[in-house]
């Protein structure tokens, strides 16, 4: 199944709802972090999250950012998403492994553990919006189903889900986000409680074979879903050499030189999608060069 992200509504206007398929991407991220089992899962939920509230916005440069700054050993996870269906993120600590839970779920709450949430939307404006509440409980849809109560003030049910394989490889991977209008009917209130109440895992509707427009109907049962646009989704950084180049010209003329006296290849890493950019010392002259003129 293609990665992609569902738009709709339901019960006239009352209830917006994105669900999204998201297992190459998710898998992408695995290969380019190299994430355990339980990091893939974390980063999963966060991507496909990050890229229904990306669908969310309006501008096409638009782009939002999720944190998760919390105390776990999974250290601190920043995930970034545009409006067009891209999506790009790490965390902080890729081999993170804890035993599973009870239920045999890979126990990503505890992974991530206590600490803040920040949501950032750069919105072309002068200031970035930035929302912030407490991590609940750390398992991604429960805290942002929270943030998007309290920061938001927009009632939501958040369903997210990753199925890593003993492989280590991702075998289901995706969500949906369902968010009610101001004047939603307490009737439709109800319907989607009860809908919500009897559907299964994310992952085992996806193992099922589920598209994300069939998990939309499943969940918006009888409350007349309106599917409104697909949008692709994928993985990608947009990082480059000169960009690169970029952040090496405006260092501290000392770090520079230091570098270049090293006469050493420096490795410079991108966090965000783990590309490797290496730098001679000829290079480095010549940057150091360009940061002279500029
Ligand atoms: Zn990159």
């Amino acid at each position: 199944m293609e990665d992609y992200i569902v738009r709709g509504t339901a019960a006239g206007d009352q209830i917006r709802a994105f669900a999204v398929s998201s297992r190459g991407l998710v898998q992408a991220a695995h290969e380019r972090h190299r994430t355990s089992p339980l990091a893939t899962a974390a980063l999963g939920r966060s991507l496909s999250a990050a890229l229904m509230m990306g669908a969310m916005m309006k501008g096409k440069d638009d782009e939002m950012t999720l944190q998760f700054l919390g105390d776990g050993p999974l250290a601190n996870m920043t995930v970034t998403a545009d409006s067009r269906g891209h999506v790009k993120g790490f965390v902080g600590n890729s081999e993170v492994c804890l035993p599973a839970k009870s239920n045999g779920h890979l126990d990503v709450g505890s992974a991530v553990g206590q600490g803040t949430l920040r949501v950032i939307k750069d919105l072309g404006l002068r200031e970035p919006y930035v929302g912030t509440v407490a991590i609940q409980t750390g398992e991604i849809g429960d805290d942002l189903t929270y943030y998007f109560a309290a920061s938001e003030q927009i009632p939501s049910a958040v369903g997210l889900g990753v199925l890593v394989g003993t492989d280590e490889n991702v075998l289901a991977a995706g969500g949906f986000i369902i968010q009610l209008m101001p004047f939603t009917e307490d009737a439709v209130i109800d319907q989607l409680e009860k809908n919500l109440s009897h559907i299964s895992d994310v992952t085992e509707m996806l193992m099922e074979g589920s598209r994300p427009e069939d998990m939309l109907a499943q969940v918006l049962d009888g409350l007349e879903p309106k599917m409104i646009e697909t949008l692709p989704a994928a993985f990608f950084c947009g990082c480059c050499r000169e960009k690169v180049e970029r952040t090496l010209i405006s260092l501290p003329a000392g770090d520079l030189q230091e570098m270049i006296e090293e006469g050493k290849t420096v490795e410079v890493k991108c966090q965000f999608c783990g590309q490797v950019y290496h730098f001679t010392r000829e290079d480095l002259g010549e940057i150091q060069a360009k940061a002279k003129r500029d």
